[in-house]
């Protein structure tokens, strides 16, 4: 068999480690990823859920966004989580000023869409392509997908709005499932990584 992808989650803010766990159990190396050079040393790279708006900066400090953005554009598979699908859309609707996205999915996002009442709640979710029932959504304060082109697949929908999509080898969900131990997500994207090689 061949060897376990090597898989980075970008390491600015955020979420960072609970994908770490979730990428071995998915059968990944995986390791943090800061520097522009250690693009080269993946396979696919998982965008953290936090805050968007902090990545996206912390991005353009740390020289990241422009060879980001290329290796995606270039077919580096990427899992974007709720702020990290944020990152990977081509437009955000209500942007903070200067905020820029890595791009990779044809989709149009509304940051918080959930609405403050709810800022945060878990919901069971049923995702295309994931066998053995639904995963348990956890919430927080997160985009939904307000349109997509006509190459996105949408995967999962909670209550009418669009939370899962990929496009080719870009993976995208609203929710966090690095946060409840379930590595099926993690385990897909390993699987596309796999296909990618
Ligand atoms: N609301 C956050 C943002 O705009 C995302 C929240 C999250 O990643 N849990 O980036």
């Amino acid at each position: 068999m061949n060897p376990s992808p090597v898989i980075g989650v970008l390491a600015l803010q955020g979420d960072v480690r609970e994908h770490l766990i979730a990428l071995a159990a998915a059968d990944a190396v995986a390791r943090p990823v800061r520097r522009p050079e250690e693009l080269a040393e993946i396979d696919g790279l998982v965008i953290p859920g936090g805050e968007s708006t902090t990545i996206s900066k912390l991005a353009d400090l740390f020289g990241m966004a422009e060879p980001l953005r290329e290796r995606i554009a270039a077919g580096l598979p990427v899992y974007g989580t709720c702020a990290g699908l944020i990152m990977l859309a081509e437009k955000i609707l209500d942007p903070r000023s200067g905020q820029e996205t890595f791009g990779g999915i044809d989709m149009i996002v509304r940051r918080n869409a959930f609405g403050r009442q709810n800022e945060s709640f878990e919901a069971g979710v049923t995702v295309a392509g994931i066998e053995d029932g639904p995963v348990e959504g956890v919430f927080i304060r997160a985009p939904w997908v307000e349109s997509v082109g006509a190459e996105v697949e949408i995967l999962a929908e909670h209550e009418g709005h669009v939370v899962a999509v990929r496009q080719g080898r870009a993976l995208a969900t609203s929710f966090h499932p690095e946060l409840t131990g379930d590595h099926r997500i993690h385990a897909l994207f390993v699987d596309m990584v796999r296909a990618a090689r």
